[in-house]
């Protein structure tokens, strides 16, 4: 389908409708809940592109659909290759009744061609020393592992079939601040070693600043802006972004002094009745009339250059890369 150097993922103006329905015996649509619209990106191998935003943004769902346990209400999506899933909760994200050596051998009872049966016991043992396990382990139950084991667990469940891209849908957020560290490490290691592109999904930009090739500003469904670490870290375009920076901890005194803190007013509107025009508008400190008429589209300024030109859906990006949180 694509060329060797082509991404092996692409999306291109995903939506996620859930109908809203009232009535238990016959249920009527009074409307959708809107929890991704217009969703565009490319992956190219071996990248990670992290996906941030508030609870309720969108982010699982994009997951969802990414992996297709979800079908999406419109838009493509194009992969070259495996796709495997890591979820948020390893501690329900992990039968309890099923050995770990089940666990991470089930998708081979899915795909048999992917390991003969008679190597399989081979295979998960080589899949647990790759995620820094015992394989002595085998034959334990989930309940018997840290939280960090678990998500090493459920990370080998999704190496098993060798996939290209790894959705990870906030691997680390369940787990002790100590334990995030480690993981993804581990998830570094495992990128380099075998070619893997991230999906990884994070509930703040702090998270992923570490890991993420490019990152992907969400809020209430769409993508506010995107580019690579150093653009959305050090030159924000996005209201949004500038606001969602302005609260994560800064080691530096001397910097810290130097920023303040932007608080949003209002709560996150809800997604089955998002505001016209720019959803960010009801809460952004610089709206005007424009910004309930006309969706601004996630496009590259043009009046930018340098790390500020990069893709933000702000009308008015381009004044607002002066402005420094
Ligand atoms: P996030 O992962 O960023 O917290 P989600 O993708 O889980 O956000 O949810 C986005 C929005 O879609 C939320 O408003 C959520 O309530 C809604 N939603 C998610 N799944 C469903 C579903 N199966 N049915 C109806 N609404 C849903
Ligand atoms: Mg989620």
């Amino acid at each position: 389908m694509a060329e060797p150097d082509g991404p092996v993922l692409e999306v291109r103006d995903l939506a996620k409708l859930y109908p809203l329905t009232q009535g238990v015996v016959v249920k009527r649509r009074v409307g959708a809940v809107r929890a991704v619209d217009t969703v565009s990106f490319a992956l190219r191998r071996g990248e990670t592109l992290g996906i941030v935003g508030e609870s309720g943004c969108g982010k699982s769902t994009v997951a969802k659909l990414l992996v297709s346990l979800e079908r999406p209400t419109a838009g493509t999506i194009h992969y070259r290759g495996n796709i495997q899933m890591v979820f948020q909760d390893p501690y329900t994200s992990l039968n309890p009744r099923m050995t770990v050596g089940d666990i991470i051998g089930e998708p081979f009872e899915i795909h048999p061609e992917a390991a003969p049966k008679g190597d399989r016991r081979r295979a998960v043992r080589e899949l647990l020393e790759v995620v820094g396990l015992s394989p002595e382990h085998l034959n334990r139950y989930p309940h018997q592992f840290s939280g960090g084991q678990r998500q090493r667990i459920g990370i080998a469940r999704g190496l098993a079939l060798r996939p290209e891209v790894i959705v990870a849908d906030e691997p680390v957020s369940a787990l002790d601040v100590s334990v995030q560290a480690q993981v993804v490490n581990l998830m570094e290691r495992l990128q380099d070693e075998f070619g893997l592109a991230y999906v990884f999904i994070a509930h703040d930009l702090s998270v992923v600043r570490h890991i993420a090739d490019r990152v992907a500003v969400m809020y209430l469904g769409r993508f506010a802006e995107m580019g690579t670490g150093p653009e959305i870290y050090d030159h924000p375009t996005h209201p949004y972004t500038q606001a969602l920076l302005s609260a994560v901890p800064v080691p530096d005194p001397v910097a810290r002094t130097r920023r303040t803190r932007i608080l949003l007013p209002g709560d996150v509107p809800s997604p089955a009745n998002p505001p016209s025009g720019c959803r960010f508008r009801t809460r952004c400190w610089k709206a005007r009339d424009r910004c309930a008429t006309e969706t601004p589209v996630l496009a590259v300024p043009s009046g930018l250059a340098g790390p500020a030109a990069h893709a933000s859906a702000c009308h008015f990006a381009e004044e607002r890369a002066e402005v420094r949180a």
